[in-house]
């Protein structure tokens, strides 16, 4: 097994940039994940580290090796795409076993390795069918046991679950987390879903317009985005980010409507600066000193109930887990709870630091 080291990498297509010098290390046997909006530069990052797209500047490292000249069936990777990518006229054995055969690898390997992959993916009763035959999730799996059989270094997915239907793409999502804790491989997962991000990653780095944005554990990122774009892209639904005014002399974030949230810590801000008060749906609470929002929209759900709320100008979420009585037009009055409250700095929409 090996690790990864992404290093100021950069690609240009023609004259035109698209990634701008992304550093990104994966441990060795760690499940990193690649998340943003479509456009990002997710494929092209991953098919920069497949061989399958040059390099145009900085270098990509596979265990101790640099790979920027190492043509893409000596990197050691096995990737998994969208679109399965299987052969329509082969039958999932010989599906699986296509690239084995291409590396004249001896029959006994071949026979065993096909075998390992056939009972950790269920494949047994499929073996003798062809892609058509089966179903989206089936011919996911083949996909899988392909690039399982080969044994590679490292695992290379590219939105593999993004054709399934949503019962499929949890039930996957959970059978890749369970494959990866069995196998311990090296994997880089590129989506651009950030439920799947958070539940399949290690290490989730977040991209915009071929910049990372962050990198950090789930929970980290939900805890502590450092901008407003990690703020609002993790999670869902969105953080609200509420417009407002930081108080010095009271420590408090004074909104437009003159409502003030005294905060636990001071940020670093100047008296008067305009900032963002950042607060996730699930972190408000009904109170009668909190800012004041009338109903739009009422979402139950049965394990919660989403609210779309109008406070001023700006529109607001809010999520209860307890049963609520509301109707649209209604005006409430919500609290963020302390100590999940975020600040940021309304033109940099950077997250104001702590003093
Ligand atoms: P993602 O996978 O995150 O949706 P891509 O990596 O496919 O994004 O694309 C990143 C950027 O690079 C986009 O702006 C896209 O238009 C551009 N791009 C990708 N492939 C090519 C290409 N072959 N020629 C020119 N531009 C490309
Ligand atoms: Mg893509």
């Amino acid at each position: 097994m090996a690790g990864v080291i992404i290093s100021e990498v950069r690609k240009s297509y023609g004259q035109v940039e698209v990634m701008h010098g992304v550093n990104v290390d994966i441990a060795d046997g760690e499940f990193v994940v690649l998340v943003g909006p479509s456009g990002c530069g997710k494929s092209t990052l991953l098919r920069m580290t497949a061989g399958l797209e040059s390099i145009t500047g900085g270098t990509i490292q596979i265990g101790d090796k640099v790979v920027n000249n190492i043509p893409p069936k000596d990197r050691d990777i096995a990737m998994v795409f969208q679109s399965y990518a299987l052969y329509p006229h082969k039958t999932v054995a010989e599906n699986m076993v296509f690239a084995l055969k291409l590396q004249k690898q001896p029959a006994d390997v071949i026979k065993t390795r096909l075998q390992n992959a056939t009972e950790i993916l269920d494949l047994q009763p499929y073996l003798d069918r062809y892609p058509r035959q089966l179903s989206g999730g089936q011919r996911q799996r083949v996909a899988m046991g392909r690039a399982i059989v080969r044994d590679p270094q490292v695992f290379l997915f590219d939105e593999p679950l993004s054709n399934l239907d949503a019962k499929l793409r949890v039930q996957m999502r959970k059978e890749i987390k369970e494959l990866h804790q069995r196998l311990k491989t090296t994997t880089l997962f590129v989506t651009h879903d950030q439920v799947e991000a958070m539940t399949m990653a290690d290490k989730i780095v977040v991209m915009q317009s071929g910049w990372v944005e962050q990198i950090g554990t789930p929970l980290e990122l939900y805890d502590n985005p450092q901008n407003t774009f990690v703020a609002t892209f993790i999670g869902s639904p969105s953080m609200n980010l509420i417009k407002g005014t930081y108080s010095g002399s009271k420590n408090a974030f004074v909104g437009l409507d003159g409502t003030e949230q005294p905060l636990p810590l001071s940020p670093a801000a100047e008296d008067g600066q305009p900032i963002l008060l950042g607060i996730r749906p699930e972190h408000l609470t009904l109170s009668d000193k909190g800012l004041e929002a009338t109903i739009s929209v009422v979402e139950p759900t049965g394990s919660e109930t989403m609210v779309f709320l109008r406070h001023g100008n700006e529109e607001i979420v809010a999520v209860f887990h307890e049963r609520q009585d509301f109707a649209p037009g209604q005006t409430i009055h919500l609290s963020p709870r302390a100590e999940t409250i975020h600040l940021f700095d309304q033109q940099t929409g950077e997250r104001l630091a702590e003093e």
